[in-house]
């Protein structure tokens, strides 16, 4: 069990709130000018990174209200909560590294491809 730090409730249980996936996704202005490849890359494509990435969550069993927090993916170290509409707060990563200094992206014994990595 870890607390969340709820930006109107202040630190709850973690099984309170939901995650809704990575924070700060720009939705396309003309989504009809996508192509089926852009589109896709804008519907499933996302970074998961292991380190730190910023997320949306959701204080569902609360206040129901939706903000932004900044995790380490691979200590679930929490290193910022802030409001929808606030810009992410600048994280030095170098901080908040993997516990053992892996890459941002794959198990660190194995190279992985694809658009994220590009
Ligand atoms: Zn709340």
């Amino acid at each position: 069990m870890f607390l969340i730090p709820c930006p109107w409730c202040g630190p709850r249980d973690q099984r309170e709130f939901k995650c809704g996936g990575e924070a700060h996704i720009v939705r396309p202005r003309l989504p009809a000018d996508l192509s089926d490849d852009e589109w896709g890359d804008y519907v499933f494509m996302r970074k998961n990174p292991k380190g730190v990435h910023h997320e949306r969550w959701v204080h569902a069993h609360g206040c129901r209200r939706w903000f932004h927090m900044a995790r380490n993916t691979a200590t679930d170290r929490i290193l910022a909560v802030y409001r929808i509409g606030e810009g992410p707060p600048a994280i030095d990563a170098a901080q908040s590294p993997t516990p053992c200094g892996e890459p941002a992206v794959g198990s660190g014994q194995t190279p992985v491809e694809g658009p994220a990595n590009r």
